[in-house]
């Protein structure tokens, strides 16, 4: 039977990721290269690029490499004193940091550079926060949501600013606890929209097929999230790594006919085609 399959704009990697992986990605294969830290939290993704001869590494290592060496910076971004420790080596760097990322160091950096503290909204042992905070030398107050800053003193002149990945529930929360005490407040509202922009399209898909596939790590939060709204609008929703996790029988003997495939931000194009591919080998099977 013939099966309509339809893949939710923007399913998969945002164009920050994208823009990482393909620096990566696209080298000449011969030439070795280094990522601080992987890439992406994707094994599949960390072994092909392996493959190609580019290699995590961690900052506790960097000693190992050689002058000119190439260090690929994720999207998540590092904090001014790694840049600065980086560039001391001598390494060739290529800086993969998503500009809207970049684009917080800069505000952080000349805020703090004018007097104010700086407050970050996100998780404190996150990669991309720990590199904000290296743009304020280390002294940003963090928090989550607030809920410990209803004692704490707030400093008068301050600027805030969000992980990327921020819910704005937990912005608007911070927010409604800072102006109350602050004086002068700059809030700088850096939560990106390619979170809610894929969970908005993996919502509207939902709504009208068969079948929901949702491909991504079962532990990442960002595909469970994704998983979670898919299940509220079409009970027939799954959640998979990759088209092994597929059963062509389980496809064979149903009688779906509209099928929706969404993924997690970690989940590169080709492994979306994978499943898309084990989907019409089910179709020619039947
Ligand atoms: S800022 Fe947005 S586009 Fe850039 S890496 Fe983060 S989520 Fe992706």
């Amino acid at each position: 039977m013939k099966r309509e399959i339809i893949i939710a704009k923007n399913s998969g990697f945002c164009f920050g990721v994208k823009r990482a992986v393909d620096t990566a990605s696209n080298k000449n294969i011969q030439e070795k290269m280094y990522t601080l830290g992987p890439i992406i939290h994707n094994n599949d993704v960390v072994s092909k690029l392996e493959e190609s001869n580019v290699f995590s590494i961690e900052l506790s290592k960097i000693d190992s490499l050689n002058e000119s060496d190439t260090i690929i910076i994720r999207s998540h971004g590092v904090s001014k004193a790694v840049m600065d420790l980086l560039n001391s080596k001598n390494l060739n760097i290529v800086d993969a940091t998503c500009p809207y990322v970049t684009n917080i160091h800069k505000k952080v950096h000349d805020y703090h550079n004018q007097g104010y503290s700086i407050l970050i909204v996100g998780d404190k042992n996150h990669p991309e926060v720990v590199g904000i905070n290296g743009w304020c030398s280390n002294e940003a107050i963090i928090t989550k949501d607030g809920s410990d800053l209803e004692t704490a003193e707030i400093p008068k002149k301050l600027c805030v600013v969000s992980q990327t990945t921020e819910k704005q529930e937990n912005w608007q929360k911070v927010l409604s606890i800072l102006i109350k005490t602050s004086k002068e407040l700059v809030a700088l509202n850096t939560i990106c929209s390619a979170t809610e922009v894929r969970q908005k399209n993996a919502m509207v898909l939902s709504k009208k097929v068969d079948l929901m596939i949702v491909i991504g790590g079962k532990h990442s939060s960002n595909t469970t999230k994704l998983f979670e709204i898919c299940k509220e609008n079409c009970n027939n929703t799954l959640l998979i790594e990759n088209e092994t996790e597929l059963s062509i029988d389980f496809l064979k003997n149903t009688d779906i006919r509209i099928i929706g495939i969404t993924a997690g931000a970690s989940t590169p194009d080709w492994i979306i085609n994978q499943v898309v591919d084990k989907i019409k080998l089910a179709e020619k099977a039947e």
